[in-house]
């Protein structure tokens, strides 16, 4: 007879830009997220990654609201959800970086303090980047005070890159979720359309071309989206607010589009596993990020 009991369940991640949540999913995932054979889902949630293994399922997800920047219609938007999100899941965890806790992480923390219905759903902070030189002797002080401040239910050290007690949290996580059966193939990494995930990756390099230069308002619009055998052509469109950006997004002579373009389309081959064709535009259409109907058009939606 199977002894085996599995469980299933949602676990919401958050934390500042740059503290590893990136890092973390793909050294728990492996990778490279292969999504050929994508089935459309309706879930509750904005998927992440989905962690298999015999006994389980652990479903990531994103909770778009938790950024300190957000403002207008989208920032209404990502509140709601951010709040809805919180409350529906079956863990919150929040990632924070050993030795640099910023204004941010703390706005993310009382965020979650007000918007947590008290008690209801377990909660794991996961201090990330604990490989970092020189950090022990601080390390127990600060986790000491965020035990105190936040009082979540299991507070865990790792380092994310050097692949340092994920298994901690992962046992953790495991032992937390719900029992339940898997809804999702094993071999899915992902519930994200290709179209999405193109998307996504051009607004990471534009992120990174851009650092601190990153006009809040920029989103990335998928224009058209055609696979051939061996080969996808995709148009990308880059919406800013104004033509000033416009420029910054194009850089000198085109070079940071370009250089942008370059690094996405790598990676989309990659992900796709044939050659990818990008073409990218950017366009001044002020007043989006105020729009509701811009932004459900871009995806955000209720
Ligand atoms: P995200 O914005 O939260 O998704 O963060 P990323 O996963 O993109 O990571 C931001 C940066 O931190 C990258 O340069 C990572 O290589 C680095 N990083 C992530 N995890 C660790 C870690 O455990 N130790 C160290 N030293 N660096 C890390
Ligand atoms: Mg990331």
């Amino acid at each position: 007879m199977d002894q085996t009991i599995s469980y299933f369940g949602y676990v919401a991640i958050v934390g500042r830009p740059n503290v590893g949540k990136s890092t973390l999913l793909n050294h728990l995932l492996g990778e490279k997220i292969s999504i050929t054979s994508r089935k459309p889902q309706t879930t509750r949630h904005q998927v992440l990654g989905i962690y298999s293994e015999d006994e389980g399922q652990i479903v990531f997800v994103d909770t778009p609201g938790i950024h300190q920047k957000a403002h207008k219609a989208l920032n209404k938007y990502m509140n709601r959800a951010a709040t809805q999100v919180m409350n529906d899941v079956d863990i919150l965890v929040w990632m924070v970086s050993a030795g640099s806790f910023t204004a941010e992480d703390e706005w993310i923390g009382q965020r979650i303090l007000q918007n947590r219905a008290s008690g209801a759903i377990p909660f794991v902070i996961v201090v990330n980047k604990i490989d970092r030189n020189g950090r022990e002797e601080m390390l127990i002080p600060f986790l000491q005070k965020l035990y105190d401040t936040y009082q979540p239910d299991h507070i865990i050290p790792v380092s994310a890159l050097k692949n340092k007690n994920l298994d901690r949290l992962l046992g953790v996580l495991r032992t937390t979720l719900p029992k339940g059966e898997p809804i999702y193939d094993k071999e899915q990494l992902t519930d994200r359309s290709l179209r999405f995930l193109a998307a996504e990756r051009i607004r990471e390099k534009l992120t990174r071309q851009l650092g601190d230069e990153l006009p809040h308002e920029l989103a990335v619009e998928i224009e058209s989206f055609k696979e051939e055998p061996g080969l996808a052509r995709i148009h990308g469109l880059i919406l800013v607010e104004r033509s000033s950006q416009k420029a910054i997004v194009i850089g000198k002579q085109g070079s940071r589009l370009k250089q942008v373009g370059a690094s996405a389309r790598e990676e989309l081959e990659q992900l796709m596993g044939k050659k990818v064709m990008l073409e990218l535009w950017v366009r001044v259409k002020s007043g989006w990020s105020d729009d509701e109907r811009a932004l459900q058009s871009l995806g955000y939606v209720d």
